[in-house]
């Protein structure tokens, strides 16, 4: 199974010649850096989630020899060159969509972007750490180090794509990385995908603006925070019969609205609007989403 892996990356996407296009900024290195970065796409390949307990599988292998040591890893992908990773991820994007291997969804090509956790530590920290207090069950408060990014996927049936991903910096939050990020793909990937959903935190003009600059189409979650435009969509939706439609147990209301002049600085002449509610059979309200 392995060998088949490497064998098809290797065939379909010349995997291991286009990673040896990495270069880090080690002085005097030993290794070089083709080794680590095979290293790091093995642990990934077996499904390992950590290096170190990638480490002890090696061991467990005796393959020890053959395999960098942690620290050494570790070091090595901290000053890699960020820019011939992503032209790594980009020429295998384009070999998969060449090839047909990713799927739009009904005939739309999406991205996604969100926030993730990557990592908890109450000891490591550096200084991309954010750090944040939190309350044991004993009361005693600790502090704890983690990291965060911004990731932006290329969605589709059956396989999702991931394009690119951005750390959200201490002091710093979610749509700032975001921004950074939406620009980075639209410029990378200007072709690859026409809309883009966000969760209700990509809710703000800025960012709406920003993705119709790149000429793309926006979908966020509208809470109950965004009052003036919630209400308005709560009107709109007495005004005439939703289509309706069940997916598994959720079943969904759709409305087609324009507003205009509910949200500042977005919007002003007549953009078009769509509302979609979903209900589950247990509970009324689930999510609504404003396009
Ligand atoms: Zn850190």
């Amino acid at each position: 199974m392995f060998r088949k892996l490497i064998s098809y990356s290797n065939k379909i996407f010349d995997l291991f010649t286009a990673v040896a296009s990495i270069t880090d900024k080690r002085i005097k290195a030993q290794i070089p850096t083709v080794k680590i970065v095979a290293a790091i796409i093995i642990m990934h390949f077996t499904n390992q989630g950590s290096l170190n307990s990638f480490s002890q599988e090696i061991a467990f292998k005796k393959l020890k020899a053959y395999v960098p040591s942690v620290s050494t890893i570790a070091r090595t992908a901290d000053s890699m060159d960020l820019e011939e990773i992503r032209a790594v991820g980009l020429a295998i994007y384009k070999k998969a969509r060449a090839k047909k291997m990713l799927k739009p969804c009904y005939g739309m090509w999406v991205g996604v972007v969100d926030g993730h956790e990557q990592i908890t530590s109450a000891y490591c920290k550096c200084k991309y750490c954010k750090k944040r207090t939190v309350t044991r069950k004993d009361g005693v408060k600790d502090t704890q180090y983690y990291h965060e990014f911004t990731a932006f996927i290329l969605a589709g049936p059956k396989v999702s794509f991931i394009l690119d991903i951005e750390p959200i910096l201490p002091g710093e939050g979610e749509i700032t990385s975001a921004y950074r990020l939406i620009e980075r793909v639209c410029k990378n990937y200007a072709r690859a995908f026409s809309v883009v959903i966000g969760d209700g935190l990509y809710l703000k003009e800025t960012v709406f603006n920003l993705l119709k600059s790149h000429h793309k189409y926006a979908i966020a979650v509208l809470k109950e925070e965004r009052r003036q435009l919630f209400e308005e969509a709560n009107r709109l939706s007495l005004l005439s019969e939703p289509q309706v439609y069940r997916k598994k147990k959720t079943y969904y209301r759709v409305w087609e609205h324009s507003i205009e002049g509910c949200w500042d600085g977005y919007g002003k002449r007549g953009k078009s609007h769509c509302f979609r509610r979903g209900y589950s059979r247990k509970g009324p309200f689930k999510r609504r989403q404003i396009f």
